[in-house]
């Protein structure tokens, strides 16, 4: 009674199989023999068994096979509790020795036989022995395979290949099982997220080969695209030939390609799509299903869930939701937060061959190819010209930007994951590569050249996968963005479960309307100091910087300001009652100042001024350390004017908009880079005072919201006083990361990639919040905020906020929103949805 085997129990619909005794697979197996699926006779061994078997217990092969009759001919697959936390490759033909072959070439003939015992003399070799692969690869290829192949076996082992089928399950499980422990195994399924005590069972399978006489072959099928997730049977059917011995290879469904199953075989395909329909449904998943037919008699040797892409994943989850199958929940739980970002850009088709050129740290996702250029001019001529181009630069500032507008991807040498390169190219939803420090770049010669010494010059095409960091040569096959309906049917579900708002950062009207398509709950962090860019403003802007008096510099505010105002009327329109929150001027001055000489003669001739003039101002404003020195509210304290422009432009833009639209407008007005309680008092009485003369000169009542960021460690510490002026802070981790570690966001790239590998960061803390050290800062600031006005609103704007773990952060600290780019909106929303389940 092959039940009674010990350690291994026969698949019947009663036996005791689990996922977690006996694996996915088994436990799957059991499922679709309770479904009365016809599957071959299956034995599953224990994970407890298998791992005897790793520690030298010999099994009882000989009753093993017992099961499977007097000449046995079986396979042996892994069974996990979790299929993706891998396992060593199936084993098939178990049993196959010189007499099983004799037999075989009577019934199906030499060739059909002789590519069986081939392939498992190969397998055997390979995965139990452990051989080379090549002298078997060789002998596949003589005229006689199997005696070349058994030769082989015989001159590498020094000994004759095994003809004891009971000997051959021996190794084939013991070294199945030890593959399991390996320590290159173990580490791989750890990184997978499996228990450092994860299981394998494994299954020993009748062959059920497709060989008989009549309708016979072998095939998988299944009821989906594994790319668009469409609801389209596809998978090949290989038919044994009626006359000859030839296979034939054929559609499923019928296809004007060629011949198919649908149209050759109906009642096998009918009969196969009924048992897809049963298992979608009960097995509540698309299953693909290898099976095997023999004499016209269908049977099913395994069914694992369809591996796809993100965009067929969310396709599956809904559609299944919709048809009553799972319920709108599990179908968000179904679908990772950080794959949509597959389905939100451009991307480098998996299955594309790739040349890498370069790597270097994924800064903003998707794929891209164009030809290479060196300067935002080039970038520019490219665009004008309608030649898609990426653009590569040591590091990116805010002269470069419409060069990175007018690219389709960027490369920087430098930088890390809040770099300016990053952060617009973020924004932008282009796909970006900063610190690729390996790779050299002359400008003047305009090429780069790769850590492996290939140079490639301007106008060559190259591909950026943002995804991976990886530039590759060459043009890459691409799959499309896929906004579709059942992407917006999810992020409508995920909405409807969430308790943590998700705000966009969101510059421009542009990005605004990204956010409105992305379906924010508002902006929460306008950087105002990006709508300075475009040229005719970069004029007027490098003017107000460069007045002498006090007079020249108010003329070139009031020039700004009517472009300002126009800009805020626009967030306030697209927005449409959705909170806007603007911050005030935050970057040092010279960042609006050209570098270069070529720059700066430009600079002195637009602004008819000697060059010796330029450069002495450029000189005067430049900073040995710009990021801590005169920026944010310290601008605003000691060159008021620009906030006094700013809040001005907010608003009378505030009551334009509020006219438009027939309701009131309440715009929320942010300070920058506060340490100290003094400052926020200073900019707020201008700010108190410019509001009421707004509204005595446009006879109109409005009210505005003030807040503070939190991005030095000194902020959050005095967040109490501080909170006393703000009816919201919000911590500015990209800031807060660099003070705290006292780690320069634009140059840490550099040695990132040492430090994370050295484990002294367990991640980039630019790119995932530090929860030990700034975390604790955040906690700190929103405690003693909180005790001093209980409904402060609390909310994190730097890079994190899109981060999955950064928002679990801050949904646990009771945070009222997170704000990131558009482009990572619905992530974020799906990723708080996960949280609130
Ligand atoms: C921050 O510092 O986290 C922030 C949002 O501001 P910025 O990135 O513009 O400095
Ligand atoms: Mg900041």
């Amino acid at each position: 009674n092959p039940g009674d085997l010990k350690d291994f129990t026969l698949i019947t619909p009663t036996a005791d199989v689990r996922t977690d005794t006996h694996g996915g697979r088994a436990k799957c197996l059991q499922r679709l023999v309770r479904l009365d699926i016809p599957i071959p006779r299956t034995v599953a061994i224990s994970f407890g068994a298998v791992h005897k078997i790793a520690e030298g217990a010999r099994p009882d092969t000989p009753r093993l096979l017992s099961a499977f009759g007097r000449t046995p001919l079986v396979s042996v697959r892994p069974s996990s509790a979790d299929p993706d936390w891998g396992g060593p490759g199936a084993v098939l033909n178990i049993g196959m020795n010189n007499e099983r072959y004799a037999e075989l070439c009577k019934t199906i003939g030499r060739e059909a036989a002789s590519a069986q015992y081939v392939k498992f003399i190969q397998a055997y070799a390979i995965e139990v022995a452990r051989l080379d692969p090549e002298p078997f690869e060789e002998a596949a290829e003589d005229d006689d395979p199997v005696r070349a192949a058994l030769a082989a076996f015989e001159i590498e082992m020094d000994e004759p290949f095994p003809q004891d089928p009971a000997e051959q399950m021996q190794e084939v499980l013991r070294s199945m099982a030890r593959a399991w422990e390996g320590v290159s195994a173990r580490l791989l399924r750890q990184a997978r997220g499996a228990p450092v005590d994860a299981g394998l069972g494994l299954v020993v399978q009748d062959m059920a080969p497709g060989l008989g006489t009549g309708e016979s072959g072998s095939g998988v099928i299944r009821m989906i695209d594994k790319v668009t997730g469409d609801r389209q049977i596809t998978g090949r059917y290989k038919r044994k030939g009626r006359s000859g011995r030839k296979r034939q290879e054929m559609f499923l469904a019928a296809d004007p390609r060629g011949a198919s199953m649908e149209e050759e075989a109906p009642e096998l395909f009918a009969q196969l799509t009924r048992i897809l329909d049963t298992c979608r449904t009960n097995l509540r998943e698309e299953m693909e299903i290898k099976f095997t037919v023999s004499h016209g008699e269908l049977r099913v040797l395994d069914a694992v869930k369809v591996v796809r892409s993100a965009r067929a994943d969310v396709k599956v989850a809904v559609a299944l939701a919709e048809d009553g199958i799972i319920s709108p929940e599990q179908a968000l739980l179904r679908v990772e937060p950080m794959s949509l970002t597959e389905l939100l850009h451009t991307q480098v088709d998996p299955e594309a061959k790739r040349d890498v050129i370069l790597k270097g740290i994924a800064a903003s996702p998707g794929g891209a190819t164009g030809r290479l250029v060196f300067s935002s001019r080039a970038a520019q001529t490219s665009a004008s010209h309608e030649l898609p181009c990426i653009l590569v630069r040591r590091e990116t500032t805010p002269e470069d930007i419409r060069g990175m507008h007018a690219a389709q991807g960027i490369i920087t040498e430098r930088g890390g994951m809040t770099s300016h390169a990053a952060v617009i190219a973020r924004g932008l939803g282009l796909p970006c590569i900063v610190g690729a420090s390996r790779m050299r770049i002359s400008r003047r010669e305009k090429t780069v050249t790769t850590a492996d010494g290939r140079v490639f010059h301007e106008g060559d095409i190259v591909t950026v996968d943002g995804t991976t960091g990886e530039a590759l040569a060459g043009a890459v096959p691409m799959l499309e963005p896929a906004l579709d309906r059942p992407f917006r049917t999810l992020m409508r579900w995920a909405d409807e479960v969430r308790d943590i708002g998700i705000r966009a950062n969101a510059d421009t009207p542009d990005d605004a309307r990204m956010a409105e398509t992305f379906e924010a709950d508002g902006i929460g962090l306008c950087r105002t100091e990006h709508m300075f860019f475009e040229p005719a403003r970069l004029t007027v802007m490098r003017e107000m910087i460069f007045a002498d008096s006090e007079v020249d510099r108010q003329a070139a505010l009031d020039r700004l300001l009517p472009m300002q105002r126009e800009d805020f009327v626009e967030l306030f329109r697209i927005m449409a009652g959705q909170p806007v929150c603007i911050r005030l001027f935050d970057p040092p001055l010279h960042e609006f100042l050209p570098s270069d000489r070529e720059g700066l003669m430009a600079l002195a001739e637009s602004l008819d001024l000697p060059l010796s003039d330029v450069t002495r101002r450029v000189d005067a404003l430049s900073e040995f350390n710009p990021m801590l020195g005169m920026r944010g509210v310290r601008l605003g304290v000691t060159m008021p004017e620009i906030y006094d422009m700013q809040v001005r432009a907010i608003f009378e833009a505030t009551v334009e908009a509020s006219r438009q639209a027939g309701a009131a407008v309440v715009p929320e007005v942010m300070i920058p880079l506060v340490s100290a309680k003094r400052e926020v008092e200073l900019v707020k009485a201008r700010i108190d005072s410019v509001a009421a003369s707004v509204r005595v000169e446009t006879g109109q009542g409005f009210d505005y919201r003030l807040g503070v960021m939190v991005e030095t460690p000194r902020a959050a510490l005095r967040a109490g006083e501080i909170a006393g002026y703000a009816a919201f802070l919000s911590f500015g981790t990209n800031d807060l990361t660099q003070m705290t570690y006292g780690l320069s966001r634009d140059d840490a790239g550099r040695f990132m990639g040492t430090y994370v590998s050295n484990g002294v960061f367990h991640e980039d803390p630019f790119h995932s919040l530090d929860r030990d050290g700034v975390g604790e800062l955040l906690l700190i600031g929103a405690e003693r905020g909180r005790e001093t006005r209980r409904d402060v609103v609390l909310s994190v704007c730097g890079e994190h906020g899109g981060d999955p773990d950064t928002i679990g952060f801050c949904r646990d600290a009771g945070f009222d929103y997170v704000s990131c780019s558009p482009f990572r909106v619905p992530v974020a929303r799906l990723a708080a949805a996960h949280l609130a389940l």
